[in-house]
């Protein structure tokens, strides 16, 4: 089978049947509930921009393992210009839709899979990468929409998993069977799991001897008995299922970034879908792997997109209010440029400075201190950014009246003469709303926490750094001896 459209992937989504609960009740179709429906329109834009032939550089790519036509989502890195097209990848779908391409995470976490089972076969002699390349191959024929599942529930941070009060704080297997093996445990901060055909789940971090119920990667499919999906809920899920006119919300169709807490209840993995279980030795491997692919293209690229979108909207709000030859407003304009271009900028390097990894695999993974630097720069950057919408927006951004207000009869005279500027009202309002949703609505610990929180960006730091080499340099040019 071909690329998926837009439309069939919309069509498949209608037959998944899966056990979702969002804001007090169980949603049985995806496409009734508004917030539901906007995760899920997203992943059907992001099909869109593949169709587009002005994107296929950047959404389809040439499968290594059967030579057809792929979604870029879901292809294994060969070289660095996949990599370079990766990144570009996670910027054009930012931009396109100020939330989530909900197939990213997926794609990471396949990349790690493809080199540390490569790795696993060629060291333990088990058939992993075998399996795992079936799957893919039929992911890749069926272009699936593939989520990923690291992040545990974790329990006390302190503990190892298996001193924890409540072992399902991480996901492992209950039983092993002749055809299969039992999961259960809990993933949190799932983003489009309830809307992507599968999950790829991975473990959450390093393991050690005697931690191997917990050392597990496999393939889920939307659906399975036993899984369920709880969906996060805010004032921004409220606000959408109560509006009658989504086109008054700050991102009107695609909305917030949408995750959701999956339970595992004793889930059937078929062998054929487990590609680690009990190896704690790879587990590191598979999360730093993954965290290489996936800093780059959070940090230098996803993130660079959002920032793309509230410069804009910056822009014109200053327009719309008669600020934008002012100085101090043009400087700000200016500083988050330079932080968002820097972040590309790491992004690109991570690409560029990529290599195959393992060595003999094929699979090329981004530059590890590149990718760390763009994420990291991109936390501290990304409030940079928003601080400096909220200023140019005004209070407005906070304090504004329903658009819709502005045509009520009694209130909306008054409306009109107070908030027309040097743009009218209704656009003022419609900037005010979009920076809204930025600056003040769940995007600042969203993109602080994304893709690792920065502590573990630091600590990266202090692994990869050549502390000692610049010491050496520094002495070198001082003429000391030791
Ligand atoms: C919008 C959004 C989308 C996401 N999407 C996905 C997704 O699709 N798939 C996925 O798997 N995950 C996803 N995540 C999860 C993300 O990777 C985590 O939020 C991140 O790794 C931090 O983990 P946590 O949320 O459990 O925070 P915590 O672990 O609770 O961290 C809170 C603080 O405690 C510190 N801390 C925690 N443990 C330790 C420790 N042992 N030692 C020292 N300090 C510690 C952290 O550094 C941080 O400062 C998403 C998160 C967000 C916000």
């Amino acid at each position: 089978m071909a690329l998926k459209t837009a439309n069939e992937f919309l069509e498949s989504i209608k037959k998944l049947k899966p056990r979702v609960y969002l804001g007090g009740k169980w949603v049985k179709n995806l496409l009734d509930n508004p917030v539901t429906r906007s995760m899920v329109m997203a992943n059907a834009a992001v099909y869109g921009l593949a169709e587009d032939p002005a994107n296929k550089e950047v959404m389809v790519a040439t499968s290594h393992l059967t030579g057809g036509t792929i979604s870029r989502n879901l292809n294994v890195a060969r070289n660095i210009h996949d990599l370079d097209m990766r990144q570009e990848m996670a910027l054009l779908t930012s931009q396109t839709l100020g939330t989530c391409n909900y197939r990213c995470v997926g794609c990471d976490a396949l990349n790690s899979l493809a080199a540390t089972t490569w790795e696993m076969d060629r060291e333990l002699g088990t058939k992993y990468n075998e399996r795992f390349n079936k799957w893919l191959a039929y992911a890749q024929a069926n272009d699936l929409a593939v989520s990923g599942a690291i992040t545990d529930a974790k329990g006390d941070r302190k503990k190892r998993p298996t001193q924890q009060d409540e072992i399902d704080v991480f996901i492992h297997h209950v039983e092993k069977r002749d055809d299969g093996i039992i999961v259960s445990g809990i993933k949190v901060s799932q983003s489009g799991a309830i809307g992507s055909h599968e999950t790829l789940v991975l473990p959450g971090g390093s393991l050690k001897e005697g931690e191997e119920q917990f050392a597990l990667a496999f393939a889920v499919r939307n659906g399975d008995p036993g899984l369920t999906y709880i969906c996060q809920y805010n004032p921004y899920s409220a606000e959408r299922e109560m509006c009658d006119d989504e086109s008054e919300l700050g991102n009107p169709i695609y909305g917030q970034r949408e995750t959701s807490t999956m339970v595992f209840d004793k889930v059937f993995i078929p062998w054929e879908r487990v590609f680690l279980c009990g190896e704690t030795k790879y587990c590191g491997k598979i999360v730093t792997r993954f965290a290489k692919a996936h800093r780059m293209n959070y940090g230098g690229a996803c993130k660079v997109g959002f920032a793309d979108l509230i410069i804009g909207g910056s822009l014109l709000a200053a327009e719309y209010s008669g600020v934008e030859k002012i100085s101090h407003i043009q400087e700000k304009i200016i500083d988050m440029v330079r932080l968002n271009e820097t972040s590309h900028a790491c992004a690109i390097a991570a690409a560029m400075k990529g290599r195959e990894e393992p060595q003999g695999s094929g699979v090329y993974l981004p530059d590890d201190l590149f990718g760390n630097a763009a994420k990291l720069n991109t936390a501290h950057g990304f409030w940079e950014i928003m601080k400096n919408a909220g200023d140019i927006g005004g209070g407005l951004v906070v304090t504004m009246p329903r658009l819709k207000d502005l045509e009520d009869p009694e209130v909306g005279p008054a409306l009109k003469k107070a908030f027309s500027a040097t743009g009218p009202a209704d656009k003022r309002f419609k900037v005010a709303k979009f920076l809204q949703h930025w600056t003040a609505g769940l995007h600042g610990p969203g993109t602080w926490h994304g893709a690792g929180a920065p502590q573990s960006q630091r600590f990266m730091f202090t692994v990869l750094t050549d502390f000692e080499s610049k010491k050496k340099m520094a002495k070198k040019l001082m003429g000391m001896k030791e």
